[in-house]
């Protein structure tokens, strides 16, 4: 025999419903719902519900909020053109609710789990993390594309409580194989189906979403950043990275940069801490960017590799490589992230400063390109080999066109500004 079906409702929802009762003897509030797994589970919310991105069937349902009537089988007298009933009373001041599922002329009883949508997701992460200190903290993404947007994931499952989404593209059909959103968001906007698959992962998290082009309007940028304790640079090309760059100096906010390079051979990660070490600028110098070969981010490169029927918006986003080559990068700059925010709040992760002494990471996917004359990893660990993250000390270039003492942005030697 198989087991009851479940039913999902939200904790606070339930409340809400069971105060808006007030004096009334009974009120009903259609709600949405949807049957996954064949009618095992169903997850059902109030109009107003959580902008949570849900799989399974539409079905009717109908919430009854009722006064305290005590009798067996006393929700049997509830008749609703509906599929599925839920039934809230209180008790002693606790909250009952029963669900029943209609099948033909019959109510079939159903389990009942709230589900809280404040706090207590992230506090699973207590322990490990110092989710009240994380709670308190915000970081921005831009460039929620693959990296980005598994980034923020992580960030929203730590328990960071703000979220800042900066993207002005669209989710194509090649951007799937290696995004965090799937193909049920096909066509929106990266930073609305991002906000939701993070308001799926962590409820409480506060999320803002600006449409941006960042290389035309760094003063939008800077006012969707402004107030944020951390920043990552996750966009596709070095004129918007320098962008968020020089946007993240003059706010005096920390920032992390990721860049996985041409056929997804490796990558690299920057960290930069405005007047302690060097900034983006410092580390991608012109000479630099010629030695290492860059992503596809026009469409121009992308058609090389894209198939004649893909289209101008197919081919933008067509970039060789797999999640999996990905995933070093945001997992490298998703710990650093976490670093940075909980920094003080005396937790596990402050540790990882006595490692992360760097401000450039280097990530090498595979022996080929650049990375051809490394030696095999085999059983060697004194060697650079692929598969593992190499710290290069960096000093910041004092004639940094961005942070350099001869910019006007930055704070002279004796504490005034030049
Ligand atoms: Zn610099």
């Amino acid at each position: 025999m198989s087991a009851r079906p479940r039913v999902f409702v939200y904790r606070e929802q339930i409340e809400e419903l069971l105060r808006a009762r007030g004096r009334e003897a009974e009120i009903r509030v259609p709600a949405a719902a949807r049957e996954l797994d064949g009618g095992e589970v169903f997850h059902v919310s109030a109009a107003d519900g959580p902008n949570i991105h849900s799989a399974g069937s539409p079905r009717r349902a109908t919430i009854v909020v009722r006064g305290l009537i005590d009798t067996a089988g006393g929700d049997q007298d509830l008749r609703a053109d509906t599929d599925i009933l839920v039934v809230l009373r209180e008790r002693d001041s606790e909250p009952i609710a029963k669900a029943y599922i209609a099948q033909g002329d019959n109510w079939i009883p159903a389990d009942v789990t709230p589900v809280p949508m404040r706090g207590e997701s992230a506090a699973r992460s207590s322990g490990l993390l110092e989710s009240t200190v994380l709670a308190a903290k915000s970081a921005a993404v831009v460039g929620i594309g693959s990296g980005g947007s598994t980034i923020a994931v992580a960030l929203a499952q730590a328990g960071v409580g703000r979220l800042v989404l900066v993207d002005r593209d669209r989710l194509e059909i090649g951007n799937i194989s290696r995004h965090a959103c799937g193909f049920g968001d096909l066509g929106r906007r990266k930073g609305a189906a991002v906000a939701d698959l993070l308001r799926g992962k962590n409820p409480a998290v506060d999320v803002a979403v600006h449409d941006i082009d960042v290389v035309r309007d760094s003063a939008a940028l800077s006012r969707a950043l402004e107030g944020v304790d951390l920043v990552i640079g996750a966009t596709d090309s070095d004129a918007s990275r320098f962008v968020v760059n020089q946007v993240g100096l003059d706010l005096s906010i920390t920032a992390l940069y990721g860049r996985v390079l041409t056929a997804a051979v490796g990558g690299d990660v920057v960290r930069v801490r405005p007047g302690v070490g060097p900034c983006l600028a410092c580390v991608y110098t012109e000479r630099f960017l010629v030695s290492r070969p860059r992503e596809y981010s026009n469409s121009a490169e992308a058609a090389e590799v894209s198939p004649a029927y893909a289209t101008d918006a197919d081919r933008a986003c067509v970039q060789v490589g797999l999640a999996s080559d990905i995933a070093p990068i945001a997992q490298l700059i998703t710990k650093l992230a976490l670093l940075e925010l909980s920094r003080g709040g005396g937790g596990h992760l402050e540790a990882l400063d006595e490692d992360l002494l760097s401000d450039f990471y280097v990530w090498a996917n595979r022996r080929e390109g650049m990375y051809e004359g490394w030696q095999r990893m085999g059983f060697s660990y004194d060697k650079p080999s692929i598969l593992r993250w190499y710290g290069a000390e960096l000093e910041r270039r004092h004639d940094c066109a961005a942070c350099g003492a001869s910019s006007a942005r930055t704070t002279g030697f004796f504490g005034g500004a030049r």
